[in-house]
């Protein structure tokens, strides 16, 4: 799983993001949550802030590499980016969405078999995305 410990501060620092209070507060939010938060997500969790900061706040932090995004049917969801190099988002992993309570899961240490693509394609993202019933949720339904 990820490590939760890393300080807000520096991790803004190192991508070059001016730090203020609302982009402190809102990377906390998602570094405290441990999986990709939609934007419904972030809002309901940080009521005091005003939505559009908080779309700004994500946007800002795309364009620095602090975040990278994992698409769900229901909406985009933002993760942070614990990889080494800023510029590349090396540590992929499987997702898995939950159909019941529409949580977007990481399942870090599940191996991903390498995809081989035909002579022509290239890659400039991939997405793990798995769909079904979390443990919380299996049985409720
Ligand atoms: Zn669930
Ligand atoms: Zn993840």
């Amino acid at each position: 799983m990820h490590t939760h410990d890393e300080n807000p501060l520096t991790l803004m620092q190192e991508h070059g993001i001016k730090l203020t209070a609302n982009r402190i507060l809102i990377l906390k939010t998602l570094l405290q949550a441990g999986r990709p938060l939609s934007m419904t997500e972030i809002e309901t969790a940080l009521e005091s802030v005003d939505k559009s900061i908080i779309s700004r706040t994500l946007s800002n932090f795309r364009e620095h590499h602090l975040l990278h995004t994992v698409s769900a049917e229901d909406g985009v969801r933002y993760e942070v980016c614990h990889c080494a190099d800023e510029e590349q988002d090396d540590d992929r992993h499987v997702h898995f969405h939950c159909e019941v309570c529409g949580r977007t899961l990481c399942l870090e240490d599940i191996p991903i078999p390498p995809v081989l693509l035909p002579p022509g394609y290239c890659a400039e993202n991939v997405e793990y995305m798995v769909h079904g019933v979390c443990p919380a949720c299996a049985g409720k339904r």
